[in-house]
């Protein structure tokens, strides 16, 4: 298959017309000839020179070929840091990493993902016989993320949510045998926090993807048929267990024949607590094509503008995003929305800031965080290696997933309302967005940067958008995550409230 197909052909088409038309505003003649003069008048000058143009050409730039996906740990990672650092060094901001360097390094085991791959499963039929059914990589399956590289045919074994848990009275592989099979699993928990959060704290363990994998593993499983159709790195590499992710179409044609459908059989353990496992009576092909590095070295990118005031520079307000997305899995998973808007809103902040030339009382400090994807690794490793105390963080905003929609939401606004305040004033003064603070409800899990923030006790919001019309697919951790699918006039609005808002906090 071309890495150049272009489903989204109209859309693009609708994006360059979009991009053509803010071109046409953006490019006004200039109003002021003379340089601006106050420092207030020279933040306004500034906020206008934030362009939708420029932040989409950043998107374009995260998500091409030559940077591979970035996934950490790569050379494609290491070369869009480097580039980010070329723009960071270029507007005057200075080194904070390891050694006086712009990197932040830590241990990071990777796993690629290269073309090559097949699932299949082999139908009895009733006269006798069998056909045999293969899947269409992307849109019914997609291979696992840190699956061991090979091919196993064997019989396929529903284990629900493949929990042993003694202290539950709970054990989805009692009376099945999987040794040497392919297990096929349920994501999360039989049972959400709601309404019972006590006792689905009991159970939390048991939902996490590498405790899965690890779980199946142990019962000796040669392969794992995951109920989670999106490519999805956050999970521990088991040498020996080839993984993959499928959707509704394969789990149907797995039950096709059993008493109870797929749907039914995960009610039924949900309402009961007790276990449905059994074989399906059907063998399952899984091939996939991966090269697992356990050397692999993950890094952040730091930078720092220096305040001017003497009491305040010690303090800090910090913008942060995710460089990091998916690499590849058989084709190149872009990351436009996820999170190349994130870096591109935060860029544009930055260039502002120090082409605004106004005087910052405190520091500002940029956060390029590494292997969010991988199980927030980057951000977790900054908190407990700080290059600033983290008590002299006034501040942390983080842009997570900006670039589409028409409506932005601050994650942990409610609770640290002086930062949300703060990009309201900026909202409410210039921009008009519709924007809303929100409490921080799913601290349950770090799927955030800012939850090592938040554990922390450092005064963090995380940014996001929403509200765009819905696509005829899914962009979420796939292909189709694509620069064509952005809103560009949301990151421009952002970057401005996140400049203003910037500021203000340096300043206050
Ligand atoms: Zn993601």
């Amino acid at each position: 298959m071309s890495r150049f197909r272009f489903t989204a052909r109209p859309l693009a088409f609708v994006a360059s017309l979009a991009l053509a038309v803010s071109a046409a505003t953006a490019q006004q003649p200039s109003r002021a000839p003379q340089a601006p003069q106050t420092p207030q008048d020279r933040l306004v000058a500034a906020m206008h020179g934030v362009s939708s143009n420029v932040i989409l050409d950043y998107v374009k730039e995260m998500t091409s070929e030559k940077f591979g996906g970035r996934l950490t740990g790569t050379p494609g990672y290491d070369a869009s840091a480097a580039w980010t650092v070329g723009l960071l060094k270029g507007w005057g901001y200075q080194p904070m990493g390891d050694q006086g360097s712009w990197y932040q390094k830590f241990p990071n085991p990777y796993t690629l993902v290269l073309p090559g791959t097949e699932l299949s499963l082999r139908v009895p039929q009733p006269g006798g016989g069998e056909i045999v059914k293969s899947y269409r990589w992307e849109t019914e399956y997609y291979q696992g993320s840190t699956s061991d590289a090979g091919k196993v045919t064997a019989e396929a074994v529903y284990v629900g949510y493949g929990v042993t848990a003694p202290e539950l009275g709970y054990d989805d592989y009692a009376g099945v045998d999987v040794k040497g099979k392919i297990v096929v699993v349920e994501p999360e928990a039989p049972m959400g926090p709601m309404p019972d959060t006590a006792l689905f704290k009991k159970w939390r363990p048991y939902s996490f993807h590498s405790y899965k994998i690890e779980n199946a593993a142990k019962h000796g499983a040669a392969g794992k048929v995951y109920n989670y159709h999106i490519v999805n790195p956050n999970a521990r590499f088991v040498k020996g267990l080839i993984l993959s992710y499928v959707n509704e179409v394969v789990l149907n044609d797995l039950f096709a024949g059993l008493p109870m459908s797929h749907r039914q059989t995960v009610d039924q353990i949900r309402k009961t607590l007790k276990p449905a496992s059994r074989a399906f009576g059907k063998t399952m092909t899984l091939m996939n094509t991966t090269v697992h590095h356990p050397e692999g070295i993950g890094s952040n990118v730091i930078g720092v503008l220096p305040g001017s005031d003497p009491a305040l520079k010690d303090e800090y307000v910090v913008l942060g995003a995710h460089l990091d997305h998916l690499g590849y899995n058989h084709e190149m998973m872009p990351g436009a929305h996820d999170n190349a808007s994130g870096v591109a809103v935060l860029l544009a902040a930055a260039e502002a800031i120090t082409k605004s030339k106004v005087p910052l009382k405190r520091s500002v400090l940029l956060l390029l965080f590494g292997a969010e994807e991988q199980g927030v690794w980057g951000s977790e490793y900054y908190v407990n290696h700080p290059v600033v105390p983290n008590a002299k963080i006034a501040a942390f905003l983080n842009l997570e997933s900006v670039g589409r929609g028409e409506r932005i939401g601050v994650s942990s606004g409610v609770e640290y309302p002086a930062i949300f305040e703060a990009m309201k004033r900026a909202n409410d003064a210039y921009v008009h967005r519709a924007m809303g603070a929100f409490a921080n409800l799913n601290l349950a899990r770090p799927r955030q940067d800012a939850a090592h923030f938040l554990w922390a006790k450092i005064p963090t919001v995380s940014i996001g958008t929403s509200g765009a019309p819905p696509l005829p697919y899914a962009s979420y951790h796939t292909t189709k995550d694509r620069w064509e699918i952005m809103t560009p006039e949301i990151m421009e609005d952002l970057a401005r409230i996140t400049f203003l808002a910037t500021v203000d906090l340096a300043n206050r």
